[in-house]
């Protein structure tokens, strides 16, 4: 929360612009001022979890592809990186970095650059191939998630691009794992009504104990998914669940209550609002008409929900936002 403040205060003007793919730096629990980098296109995964906060996956793949000239952004992740100097590069996206094949040659050209530290955001699907290893390698930390310990809850929740199974998930953290001497932190989505039963929690834990994470992390869906029968768990019945994991898990959820924070960036928040106020609009339609990342995007949107200038709703099984007309202050959805 502080921190929000003193970004906010000491900030370069360019910080604070929506971009493509470079956003923030964001506040993040886990990784301080977080500068995130959107490495695919909107929606390209190789999941399509339930609880996407993203939104249907798009285009379902396990293919790699060079989405983006590496040099561009490179040049665009060093100048900001230099500017504003986060604690963390993070490497995430509008859908699983990993697909993006100049993944490698970034992170390569990043560390050339600076020596801030590099985190991996990663569903770890696609593991058993070994230059996503290699490229994963070459990142300070890396998480991955694992939010199924059978075949049959892995296909329900995280439903992967076709033929992927949840034993080759498995096999390539192992051998990640077992080259890889920096921090692993696993991410565990916790959904309730299906992830909580203890017999899906043993399974998880067991098998999260064959590539030996760091520390594991619980989370719950808080934020909307655009399938609306999922809902998070309270944050009390996380931390209960952290002892079915060795290492204990930790609670990573943001508490669902509306936080102090400074407020959006008018020259971020004014465009987003602009599009709100002449029709509802979902992420995916803001980031078009905008040509801005998902993530970036997100964020503003929900520090606009939470000073009560926009709020979200569904509608025919899709989130939207929408400007807020007058209504009273509403919480993060
Ligand atoms: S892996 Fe991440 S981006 Fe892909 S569908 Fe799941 S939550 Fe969304």
């Amino acid at each position: 929360m502080q921190e929000t403040s003193r970004d906010q205060k000491t900030a370069a003007p360019s910080e604070h612009r929506l971009s493509a793919r470079v956003y923030g730096p964001v506040p993040s629990r886990r990784l301080g001022r977080s500068l995130g980098v959107d490495l695919v296109p909107f929606k390209t995964c190789s999941y399509d979890c339930v609880y996407c906060q993203l939104g249907p996956t798009t285009k379902l793949t396990a293919e790699r592809a060079p989405f983006f000239p590496v040099q561009g952004l490179l040049h665009e992740v060093i100048a900001r990186a230099k500017a504003s100097k986060p604690d963390f590069i993070t490497l995430a996206g509008s859908g699983e970095p990993t697909l993006y094949s100049g993944l490698g040659e970034l992170v390569e050209g990043i560390k050339a650059a600076t020596d801030i530290p590099i985190a991996l955001l990663t569903n770890g699907a696609l593991f058993k191939e070994e230059q996503i290893r290699r490229d994963a390698a070459l990142c300070d930390l890396v998480i991955p998630s694992l939010d199924a310990g059978d075949e049959e809850f892995f296909q329900w929740v995280n439903r992967p691009v076709n033929g992927l199974t949840l034993e080759e998930v498995t096999e390539g953290l192992v051998l990640f794992r077992e080259s890889y001497r920096k921090p692993i932190w696993l991410e565990v989505m916790v959904i309730q009504g299906m992830t909580e039963q203890p017999k899906r929690l043993r399974e998880i834990a067991k098998r999260a104990k064959r590539f030996k994470p760091d520390k594991i992390q619980l989370n719950t869906p808080i934020r909307p998914s655009s399938r609306d029968f999922v809902f998070p768990l309270g944050l009390e019945r996380l931390e209960q669940l952290c002892s079915f994991f060795e290492p204990r898990a930790e609670v990573i959820a943001e508490p669902p209550r509306p936080v102090k924070r400074a407020p959006v960036a008018p020259d971020e928040a004014a465009p987003v609002l602009e599009m709100l106020w002449r029709r509802p609009c979902t992420l995916e339609d803001i980031c078009a008409g905008l040509g801005t990342s998902a993530p970036g995007t997100l964020k503003v949107l929900e520090a606009l929900v939470r000073e009560g200038k926009a709020r979200g709703l569904f509608r025919q099984g899709r989130y939207f936002f929408d400007a807020a007309r007058g209504e009273p202050k509403g919480q993060v959805p």
